[in-house]
């Protein structure tokens, strides 16, 4: 998405850091049947600068790694604190001091297939998000991809499996294809479900209405904790429901959230503008305080953050 990422120098796999080149597996890895996890360490007090990093939201991440795990009939053979301290040694050996996403990655030994493999790779991004960043006002031309997400009837879309994202990548590429940054899709019922690698919100008069687990999305994390907040703190009240398509395009601002892309406004879907502002007014009400939420200037919030 709109975020920059750069690869890191060491990683940690099955137990020890090493050089990320040279934490190499047989060419013959079932990959396909692989999981993963996305989270992200921000720098304390300022998300656009250098120096004490903490990760967001640990326990959700590291709980959810587990579900999709326990869905495809694997066993994770660490502990969380364990997990925890393989990341806080990947961080460190690459003497990070700026914002970094980590991605824990598992998938079942080719040659014992009971066992798993576990590989810590992380990158540094630069964030969309903290006052007038331009990269958080950036035009961005969504479409509703052809492609219908996938049915968790087939593939389970509420965990974080590797095999997902070959549906998330044939309609980011026909979205290219087609002149436009990004795409949305719709269930196999018809109804909004999601990007490609983040949920959606949609603010109609005020309120901000996001579809349900059950429109074949991502437990989000992100979703989760802007529900809490966009109530709790800003006083915006939210609604769980299905959306229909043509409930998008009379929309006054549509954004996408995820630990990837943070807050993303979106400027129009399927060439129809999304209201009469960009980004629109909620939206950066919203992200600027999600972004002092990152940060740990929000006291509340502070339990979130699992120093580094
Ligand atoms: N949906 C999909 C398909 C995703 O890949 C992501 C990113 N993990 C999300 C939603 C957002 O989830 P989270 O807020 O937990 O990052």
């Amino acid at each position: 998405m709109s975020v920059a990422f750069h690869g890191a120098r060491f990683c940690w796999i099955n137990g020890d850091v090493v050089e990320t080149g040279k934490a190499l597996v047989s060419a013959m890895e079932p990959i396909h049947l692989g999981i993963f996890e996305g989270i992200k360490a921000y720098v304390e007090n300022d998300v656009q600068s250098r120096g004490k990093l903490n990760i967001f939201r640990w326990k959700p991440h590291v709980e959810r790694l587990r579900r999709s795990a326990a869905v495809c009939g694997m066993r994770i053979p660490y502990a969380d604190d364990e997990l925890l301290e393989a990341v806080r040694k990947t961080v460190k050996a690459n003497r990070f001091d700026t914002n970094v996403y980590i991605q824990p990655r598992i998938w079942p030994k080719a040659e014992a297939p009971q066992e798993v493999h576990v590989v810590v790779p992380a990158w540094t991004f630069e964030t969309v998000l903290g006052g007038d960043n331009p990269q958080f006002s950036k035009n961005r031309r969504f479409m509703i991809s052809s492609w219908r997400r996938i049915a968790s009837d087939a593939l389970p879309p509420q965990a974080k499996t590797w095999a997902n994202y070959g549906n998330s990548a044939l309609a980011l590429r026909e979205a290219q294809r087609l002149g436009r940054d990004g795409a949305i899709f719709l269930d196999n019922r018809g109804f909004v479900s999601e990007g490609t690698g983040a949920c959606i919100m949609v603010v109609r008069n005020g309120k901000v209405i996001t579809p349900p687990v059950t429109a074949s999305i991502l437990e989000s994390v992100t979703r989760e904790t802007l529900l809490k907040i966009m109530p709790e703190d800003l006083n915006i009240p939210v609604d769980v429901r299905d959306i229909a398509r043509v409930e998008l395009y009379a929309s006054d601002e549509v954004f996408l959230c995820g630990t990837g892309g943070e807050i993303t406004p979106i400027t129009s879907i399927d060439d129809l503008p999304m209201g009469k502002e960009y980004p629109g007014p909620v939206t950066k009400r919203i992200a600027d305080y999600y972004a002092d939420v990152l940060s740990g200037k929000t006291e509340k919030y502070k339990e979130w953050l699992t120093p580094i």
